[in-house]
């Protein structure tokens, strides 16, 4: 069906690396024994290795001189039991490869592995094997965005990334220009009345009735304040107050998730929850409102993914090459292409014959007959982009 022989040539050391990795499933920017394994592969390789970058990632250079393309694969696992009975599943309990990640640090690692063995006559490659694409830590930083903040991007041309999809079928790819995941940030609220008896309303400020209130008014942001044309989420996840059914609490707790498909539009979202909130003060109450940071809109570089994909044509034939229609879900690969020139790539690794539970689901799996194609698509992109650049 494709045409990656390199690839399909080492096709068993890519299960096998998917295998151990899936067996030592790490959390987010606790990937040690990940990126030991990483840098170890590549070390042996011959490669200019740079590690820890961004905490437990690793950087890796072949060649030298420009232009420089980057490939990127996360490499954290989720805090989630797994229920597959796979001979591989995770020896680290509650702690799973259930987004795919596994894949995709054996598929770059194979890239790697190709370009040692045949490299490109000009310009360079830089692997970047990044932590925590799920979570944004304690300073504010997930994966990505630490990655360019320790200049993981210096020199760079462009940037492609991978993300294995089991929804769809294995074997097709999926990507279109422009916005293809949204823009992503959760927000924490705290409403503050004024406590009392629950008989005795007309003494107390209810926090309870203020925080009803503004989620009503929160759930008009999209329908009535967005224009229509745009589109948007704002969902409360968590309510927390009170301890007893007669005493009006002091404050209330929201905590709530925001998505969007234009930077834009978050940012109008964003301001609409202030004032729905502000709706507690006239009222006798007050509040707090934080917003985590958040993970902008992936875009895909017009002419970066033009050439990825007339590569995928080639190798897949265009029967398989499919639009990539916008998903709700966010991915931090938008902190690299707003820097430079990007492209995601959503590769479908569905099974044909089973059932194949989302994403982030304790029996998550994927085909692994997709691995040499994900290594192959990336390799062969690489190397066109080297021979050919597009314009930034
Ligand atoms: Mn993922």
């Amino acid at each position: 069906m494709h045409m990656f022989p390199a690839a399909e040539k080492i096709s068993a050391d890519l299960i096998e690396w998917r295998h151990y990795l899936h067996r030592h499933a790490e959390v987010s920017f606790q990937e040690k024994a990940t990126a030991a394994f990483i840098v170890e592969k590549l070390k042996g390789w011959g490669l200019d290795v740079r590690h820890p970058v961004a905490k437990t990632g690793v950087v890796a250079r072949l060649g030298r001189g420009k232009p420089v393309i980057a490939l990127r694969a996360d490499m954290d696992a989720l805090p989630l039991t797994e229920a597959t009975d796979l001979p591989y599943a995770s020896q680290n309990p509650g702690v799973m490869h259930a987004c795919g990640h596994d894949a995709h640090v054996a598929a770059l690692l194979g890239v790697a592995r190709l370009m040692r063995d045949n490299p490109p006559p000009r310009g360079s490659v830089k692997f970047i094997f990044q932590p925590s694409e799920e979570k944004v830590g304690p300073d504010g930083h997930s994966g990505a965005s630490l990655m360019v903040a320790e200049g993981a991007l210096e020199d760079v041309d462009a940037i492609v990334g991978l993300h294995v999809w089991s929804t769809r079928p294995a074997g097709q790819v999926c990507f279109s220009p422009g916005p293809q995941m949204a823009a992503a940030g959760a927000f924490e609220a705290v409403i503050t009345g004024f406590g009392g008896h629950g008989a005795s309303p007309h003494r107390a400020v209810d926090p309870v009735v203020l925080a009803a209130q503004a989620v009503l008014n929160m759930q008009a942001i999209v329908s009535r304040k967005l224009n229509p044309i745009d589109t948007g989420v704002v969902t409360i996840g968590v309510i927390k107050g009170g301890s007893e059914h007669n005493i009006i609490p002091e404050s209330v707790e929201l905590h709530g998730t925001l998505r969007a498909f234009k930077d834009e539009v978050f940012e109008e979202i964003k301001k609409e929850i202030a004032r729905c909130l502000d709706t507690v003060k006239p009222l006798g109450g007050d509040y707090t409102l934080s917003f985590d940071t958040g993970y902008p809109v992936v875009h895909n570089h017009p002419g970066l993914t033009q050439l990825v994909q007339e590569v995928a044509v080639q190798a897949f034939g265009a029967d398989n090459v499919k639009p990539g229609e916008p998903v709700m879900g966010s991915e931090d690969f938008s902190f690299y292409a707003n820097q430079v020139p990007g492209c995601f790539i959503r590769l479908g690794a569905g099974f044909s014959d089973r059932e194949n539970p989302d994403h982030h689901n304790p029996r998550f799996d994927i085909d692994e007959s997709v691995l040499p194609l994900a290594t192959g698509l990336l390799d062969a992109a690489a190397r066109r982009y080297l021979s050919d650049p597009v314009e930034p």
